[in-house]
């Protein structure tokens, strides 16, 4: 959510004349509303993030199927460190047992 506390930021109104025009205010908006739906939020990725790291056990191209999953993980130190430990339990489950 530091991202929503940022734009409150931005979009508080400041004393003294505005900087930004109404047009450019109207087209951050809309990027914006494009932007949210196409993020995860923590959870969403956290529900997805099993089926991820498989893709990625595989050799799949994990981050081109699910680029969403992708881009949150990019964004997301905490969700990246989930991963990463998924990633090695999985990685060391599909490890071919030694030979005794
Ligand atoms: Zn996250």
């Amino acid at each position: 959510m530091e991202m929503l506390n940022f734009l409150k930021r931005w979009f508080k109104p400041r004393p003294g004349p505005q900087m930004v025009g109404d047009a450019l205010v109207q087209r951050m908006l809309r990027s914006l509303k494009v932007t949210s739906l196409d993020e995860l939020t923590c959870e969403d990725t956290f529900a997805l993030l099993d089926q991820f790291v498989e893709l990625v056990a595989c050799g799949e191209d994990a981050g081109r199927l699910m680029p969403l999953v992708k881009q949150h993980l990019d964004l997301c130190g905490e969700c990246y460190e989930e991963y990463e430990v998924l990633k090695q339990i999985l990685v060391a489950a599909n490890k071919p047992h030694p030979k005794l």
